[in-house]
């Protein structure tokens, strides 16, 4: 643990749980979402992930609790495994299983299971192609012409759909830089990330973790899987541009089957 962060410990308090610790601490004058980022040694998604804060105006006064070590929390839903989490984290259920003390692999429907950001992304598959797959879960809806499951008549559909449950993690397919952070029409809350001559966009999130002006790695978390927008039940549209232009996103991505790849060795390979 580095110094200031053991001070900052002992000075402002601390609540412990299980395998991880939260720090309280108090916004003051001056203050930003990055600038406590730095303070804290933690990404400013990691923040917005567990605070509800309002990264364009932080309240004086308020109260605001990070994780140490650093990661997020996902809430078991009915039916969830172990393994269907490691899967949402690109991660393994040992990995799981040891960051959260578990001897079994018994979970209950609210139970909160701790995630450190080490153990997230050991399974993107960054070998094949430029992008890794954003969520990990099933292909509701492909590119192209469809019938519109809401408006019920043919419209073309922009970007590929990817179900998962709600508050499922969203992490960027690419690094950028976020061009665009919130409600966005029909897509509900959204994420734009610009990579250079691509936009990407994340739509119909439950939260929104990054800000606009953010510069984001491949693979740092984005958001929370929802159903915000023009939507029929919890999924993650991902859409690529060019030029403002949509194309199809398969052509980019990993092939579905090989959407999540774990390096023998377990060694970290996300980010860049
Ligand atoms: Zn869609």
């Amino acid at each position: 643990m580095n110094k200031i962060i053991l001070l900052l410990v002992l000075l402002l308090g601390y609540i412990v749980f299980g395998n991880y610790y939260l720090i309280n601490y108090y916004i003051q004058p001056g203050d930003t979402i990055y600038t406590l980022a730095r303070k804290f040694s933690v990404s400013p998604t990691t923040i917005i992930d567990w605070n509800d804060v309002n990264p364009y105006n932080l309240k004086i006064g308020q109260l605001i609790q990070i994780p140490q070590p650093e990661g997020i929390l996902y809430e078991v839903k009915q039916g969830d495994t172990l393994y269907d989490i490691s899967l949402r984290f690109f991660t393994t259920v040992d990995a799981i299983k040891e960051a959260n003390d578990l001897t079994t692999s018994y979970l209950y429907v609210g139970q909160k299971i701790f995630v450190p950001r080490k153990i997230i992304g050991l399974a993107f598959n960054v070998y094949d192609k430029d992008f890794i797959w954003p969520v990990f879960g099933s292909i509701t809806s492909t590119y192209g012409w469809r019938q519109h499951p809401i408006y019920h008549k043919t419209t073309f559909h922009t970007g590929v759909d990817i179900a998962a449950p709600e508050g499922s993690p969203i992490f960027s397919a690419t690094k950028g830089v976020v061009r665009l952070a919130g409600e966005y029409g029909g897509y509900g809350l959204a994420v734009i990330v610009d990579y250079g001559k691509y936009e990407i966009v994340y739509g119909h999130m439950s939260k929104v973790c990054v800000y606009k002006g953010q510069t984001v790695s491949k693979g740092e978390l984005l958001g929370r899987v929802g159903s915000t927008g023009v939507s029929t039940g919890p999924h993650l549209h991902f859409e690529v541009r060019i030029n403002g232009n949509h194309t199809n996103p398969m052509v980019y991505l990993p092939s579905y089957s090989r959407m999540y790849v774990l390096k023998s060795d377990n060694i970290y390979v996300g980010g860049e």
